[in-house]
């Protein structure tokens, strides 16, 4: 089915607000383009972003959140992050800050990093829409992966009508270039991405901007700067076994000692990925990990455990 196209009345944002809670997927206009938005706290619907998106791999998502309030209960902030905060919020900038005890983001939306990426968007349709639903929501741009980010809602339909519950339209988004990534957790703010927020006016809130993706020896894209979840234990994959001493991770039915999905279902496998490492990682030295198969989000899920089993 084709999502409506819906003007961003009232009772259009709360139909907006009653699907994203309901662990469905919402487009909604933002300052930068249209955002793919789902509630951040659940892995399934983090999950589906993926499927919809139809990313070969989990890098992490922003976090939309309505206000500061809303941030610092996700985001621990340094007193340097919350001068860039409260001089360019509500707008086109992100915020990389260490995770808060009392964040509700999950695993999968931050791809297992200790970190997070938080942004107060302006625009007033998704400024309503957070209102609205009181949580953050996770909405990488709303276009299928590979293909150029949507400023319209339009575009939106054409790219992804098909997987949506509904498109919010917003007019054509202002800025059209994703917002302006910051790491606020060191001595210097730290360039990650390049956006729509000019870098001389983060220079002129807190100086001594380093831009890692202009020096020709750091990598450069910002994907790559980022340092992922790494569990300590041992991984064998592809192992349609446990050995005696091994912990397993299943997939499918059969004895596991966590199973990613008994009905062998990717969407579920995604969601638990992250999670069910880290809960293996606390209590095992070595785990097995059951073949998965590699089409869907099949592959995102071998790229990170191909990663995670590489150290
Ligand atoms: P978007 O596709 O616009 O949602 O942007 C997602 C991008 O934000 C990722 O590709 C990363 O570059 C960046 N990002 C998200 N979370 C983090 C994080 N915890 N640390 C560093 N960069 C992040
Ligand atoms: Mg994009």
């Amino acid at each position: 089915m084709m999502a409506p196209i819906l003007n961003p009345t009232p009772e259009a944002i709360t139909r907006a607000a009653k699907a994203l809670r309901a662990g469905r997927l919402v487009a909604m206009p933002t300052e930068t383009v249209y955002g793919l938005a789902a509630r951040a706290d659940d892995p399934v619907a983090v999950a589906s972003i993926y499927t919809a998106k139809g990313r070969p791999k989990f890098n992490p998502l922003i976090a939309h959140c309505a206000n500061l309030e809303m941030a610092q209960r996700e985001g621990d902030f340094s007193a340097n992050a919350l001068k860039l905060a409260a001089a360019f919020w509500p707008g086109p900038l992100t915020l990389v800050v260490n995770l808060a005890s009392s964040h509700t983001v999950c695993d999968l939306a931050r791809a297992g990093l200790d970190s997070i990426a938080i942004r107060v968007p302006a625009h007033p349709v998704a400024q309503a829409l957070l209102s609205e639903i009181g949580q953050p929501l996770v909405a990488p741009s709303a276009n299928p992966s590979g293909k150029i980010s949507p400023t319209e809602a339009a575009h939106v339909a054409a790219d992804m009508g098909e997987k949506l519950d509904l498109i919010l339209d917003g007019g054509v988004c202002q800025a059209g270039v994703e917002s302006t990534i910051i790491d606020a957790r060191g001595k210097a703010p730290a360039l990650l991405r390049p956006g729509s927020l000019d870098p001389d006016q983060i220079e002129s809130v807190w100086p001594g901007l380093i831009r890692p993706a202009q020096n020709p020896d750091a990598p450069q894209s910002p994907g790559q700067l980022l340092r992922h979840y790494a569990p300590n234990a041992r991984l064998r994959l592809n192992a349609d076994a446990p050995h005696d001493s091994e912990a397993y991770l299943g997939f499918g039915p059969g004895p596991a000692t966590l199973n990613l999905s008994a009905t062998q279902d990717l969407t579920e496998a995604a969601s638990n990925l992250f999670s069910m490492l880290r809960r293996l990682d606390a209590v095992h030295d070595k785990i097995a990990v059951a073949p998965i198969p590699n089409h869907g989000l099949g592959e995102a899920i071998n790229d990170r455990l191909t990663r995670a089993a590489q150290q």
